[in-house]
């Protein structure tokens, strides 16, 4: 595998070129991190960020070269570095170009606020900060941006043969956020607020039986409305449940026999 096709990978974007690719000194501290220099491919520069329209490059200065942290390689951080233009849309006026590997505006690529966001719904967030080597604040920001992002989710057609539902809670357990996820590759495909079987099946009536029956495995958690719905809308596909509700509900049920046993033997006065 050459270079280009590991960042291309890591930061899953092809349209670009690499240019360099090092190992160096931080100028913060003393540690070393992976930098890689790109290039995007000529039909993608200067595209307005908010049409997306391919437009003319605004001034004839070179842009400055702008810093995007990546998933780390191994123990070292990844660092993506490219020149970020102005482009002048006919419609929008001037603008930063659009860098399609990240939001508008934001210092870490899609891929890396995506996995943070994903993180951040099921764990503490001083993990979250620690694991990602991130601020407390930025686990926040990289939360919102991708909550606000959710409606520039590309449209998939063809969908996975393995899929997990899930709700989360936000907001201390005010809001609700269902999400369907690639199995696969660990991709949310989709998400939409509030949860509940008419929720679900927004998800679901966007796609025909011929590509709902691509659908081989879903796992989620053991609500009835979801099983309901794979029955309804993909009825050959096997429903899983998640593991992580199986050991806790065996937990539940071990403690449980614990408090029983515990109370039968005060009530025999025995010890
Ligand atoms: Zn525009």
């Amino acid at each position: 595998m050459n270079i280009d096709d590991l960042v291309k990978t890591i930061i899953q974007y092809e349209k670009i070129k690499v240019t360099d690719f090092r190992l160096e000194k931080s100028l913060y501290n003393e540690e070393e991190i992976f930098v890689a220099t790109v290039v995007l491919d000529e039909d993608e520069k200067y595209r307005c960020p908010i049409c997306r329209m391919k437009c003319e490059k605004y001034g004839y200065k070179e842009g400055r070269n702008k810093w995007w942290r990546s998933l780390d390689l191994g123990k070292n951080k990844f660092y993506l570095e490219s020149e970020l233009a102005r482009c002048k849309c006919p419609e929008h006026g001037v603008h930063i170009q659009k860098m399609p590997w990240a939001l508008h505006n934001s210092d870490y690529t899609y891929i890396f606020e995506l996995r943070v966001a994903y993180l951040a719904a099921k764990s503490p967030t001083s993990l979250v900060s620690k694991q990602f080597r991130i601020k407390w604040d930025t686990v926040g920001n990289c939360v919102n941006r991708i909550q606000n992002s959710i409606k520039e989710f590309a449209e998939i057609t063809v969908l996975p043969s393995k899929i997990a539902i899930d709700e989360t809670s936000y907001k201390k357990g005010y809001k609700y956020i269902t999400t369907v996820q690639n199995l696969e590759n660990g991709e949310i495909i989709w998400a939409n607020e509030g949860y509940g079987k008419e929720v679900l099946k927004q998800f679901f009536k966007k796609y025909t039986s011929e590509q709902l029956a691509a659908i081989e495995y879903v796992v989620a958690d053991g609500a009835k409305y979801i099983t309901d719905c794979v029955e309804e809308y993909c009825p050959k596909a096997k429903r899983c449940i998640d593991p992580y509700h199986v050991v806790q509900w065996a937990n539940e049920e071990l403690d449980n026999a614990r408090k029983r046993l515990a109370s039968d033997l005060k009530k025999n006065d025995l010890h």
